[in-house]
């Protein structure tokens, strides 16, 4: 229920999340912006609706419109002379944050640029709450969204994120979800990975292995429902092993000396590692 004593909202753009899955996952804040907003805008406006329904915020006879990717050129001048007129409005994705995988961008830009109030009232997302669950490191990550769907670009894709240094996260669709996994498993080795499947909800399940045993298991049982994909960053042995060999292959025709700077001018790795690489290497020669 949304705070009764909570005071009226300045005018600007209230940016909301709603949940993933669970519908008590709503913040507080968020039920007392949806109760106190002059105007409702939603990426879905019935599921906005049956939100604040399960929540019992009336919606008097306060305005509701649907704000998505294919409407935004024709109704973000209608919120901005809304906001002109000193209204408050309030937007929300039909699930999660708004402009993560979701609409929002063009909407909370031209708020900024016409110089409104911006403000958001955090909450749940999926990539956050997959990240929490997946059992790989969370302290630096990179969010890709959805994969492009046709293989060529996928893969291509994918092998623009291969030297990430943090925890890949993907948006994927549970009809391409194994092809995805076999090609990542191709592309950016067979790393660690998870499949965070229906977060929040009833049946939700989070696969953990090899790219390939995650990729077999979803061939095997297909994995219903929204899903996060996790990949493990490339890791220090394959970093390592790299230079290595590429050194190697330079001490083949150069002196040792020529070919710790050739490396070291190629990797950017400390020389004296090089070289110590290079003394390593010498010796099993
Ligand atoms: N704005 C949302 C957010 O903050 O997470 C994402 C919207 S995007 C259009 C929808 C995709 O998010 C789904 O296809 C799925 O990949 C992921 N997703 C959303 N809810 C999920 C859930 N409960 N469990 C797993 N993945 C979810």
């Amino acid at each position: 229920m949304p705070n009764p004593n909570s005071k009226p909202l300045a005018a600007g753009l209230y940016l909301i999340a709603t949940p993933i899955g669970t519908a008590r996952d709503i913040t507080l804040r968020a039920l007392d912006i949806l109760a106190a907003a002059d105007v409702l805008v939603a990426e879905d406006t019935r599921s906005l609706r049956r939100l604040m329904e399960i929540h019992g915020v009336p919606f008097g006879d306060r305005p509701m419109y649907s704000y998505h990717e294919h409407n935004g050129g024709q109704m973000r001048p209608r919120l901005m002379a809304a906001l002109a007129d000193g209204k408050s409005v309030v937007y929300a994705s039909e699930a999660g944050t708004p402009m993560i995988s979701d609409p929002g961008f063009d909407l909370a830009r031209a708020a900024r640029e016409e110089g409104f109030a911006l403000t958001s009232a955090p909450g749940a997302s999926a990539v956050i709450t997959a990240l929490t669950l997946a059992g790989l490191p969370t302290d630096r990550f990179f969010f890709a969204g959805f994969l492009p769907s046709t293989k060529t670009a996928r893969r291509r894709a994918l092998e623009e994120v291969s030297a990430v240094p943090g925890t890949l996260v993907f948006y994927e669709s549970p009809q391409r979800v194994a092809a995805m996994l076999e090609d990542a498993a191709d592309i950016l080795g067979d790393r660690e990975g998870a499949l965070a499947r229906e977060l929040t909800k009833k049946f939700e399940e989070v696969r953990r292995g090899k790219l390939s045993e995650i990729a077999l298991s979803a061939r095997e049982t297909p994995p219903k429902g929204e899903i996060v994909v996790l990949i493990e960053r490339r890791s220090e042995k394959i970093r390592e092993s790299v230079p290595e060999e590429r050194l190697r292959e330079q001490m083949q025709t150069m002196s040792v000396r020529d070919a710790v700077d050739f490396i070291t001018a190629e990797t950017g790795l400390p020389r004296r590692q090089v070289y110590q690489m290079a003394v390593k290497l010498s010796g099993e020669a």
